[in-house]
């Protein structure tokens, strides 16, 4: 079983696949927790190119490649193995990310990144993917307010954003709608949650549908 989270920065999916891990571990499912790009040596190596602020004529498409390419050795060397080997995979982030952020976000042609990505991941899929939606302004409150708790896979402050978060408030706002275009193509696959509520709330979301998913 494959389960990603997407949703715009600050919405709070990296909190809620956390304890979605933690519940799964209560009731000694085994699971995969990973994020792109999945602490992967190459793929590490990579990310670091692409959200370092210093590079800011690092191009589009280099961005949308670059994403890509982390992907692919993240899906070869850690998600297909442990799905393999029947776990839950749990992902933060996957190609819905890159048809939000680089498609939607920067324009970018969604045909052709979804062509990069089906050869990158050799075609794999999410069965089921939680979106949380934010509005922009909440989504950067909320980054300010981080901890930088490096368990939350947040590896930098509010005070240094990476290259991408730095982007106007505008950008994230195509992201959203974004978000909201793929939804609308993907309706069962995707499960939709309010991330303005409370935390609580939200996950209780995220529960009551994988229950119901589960049994299915
Ligand atoms: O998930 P997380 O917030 O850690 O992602 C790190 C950064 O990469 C964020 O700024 C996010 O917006 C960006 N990103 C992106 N395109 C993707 C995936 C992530 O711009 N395809
Ligand atoms: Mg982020």
């Amino acid at each position: 079983l494959f389960i990603t989270f997407e949703g715009p920065d600050g919405s709070g999916k990296t909190t809620q696949i956390h304890r979605l891990a933690n519940e799964l571990s209560q009731r000694n499912l085994p699971y995969l927790l990973t994020r792109e790009p999945g602490g992967t040596k190459i793929s590490d190596t990579i990310r670091a190119i692409i959200l370092n602020p210093e590079h800011a004529e690092l191009t589009d498409e280099t961005e949308i490649l670059l994403y890509a390419a982390s992907r692919s050795q993240h899906v070869s060397e850690k998600i297909l193995p442990a799905i393999k080997e029947g776990k839950i995979v749990l992902c933060d982030r996957f190609v819905d990310a890159s048809i939000a952020y680089q498609g939607y976000g920067l324009g970018q042609p969604i045909e052709t990144i979804k062509q990069i990505n089906r050869f990158a991941t050799g075609g794999l899929t999410p069965d089921r993917t939680y979106m949380i939606d934010v509005s922009p302004e909440t989504g950067r409150s909320r980054m300010k307010s981080r901890t930088g708790n490096p368990e939350q896979g947040v590896t930098h402050s509010a005070t240094d954003l990476d290259r991408i978060e730095m982007r106007a408030l505008a950008y994230h706002q195509q992201v959203r709608e974004g978000f909201y275009a793929i939804y609308e193509e993907n309706k069962s696959r995707i499960c939709m949650i309010d991330g303005e509520q409370d935390h609580e709330q939200v996950f209780s979301d995220i529960l009551k549908d994988l229950t119901h998913f589960m049994k299915q």
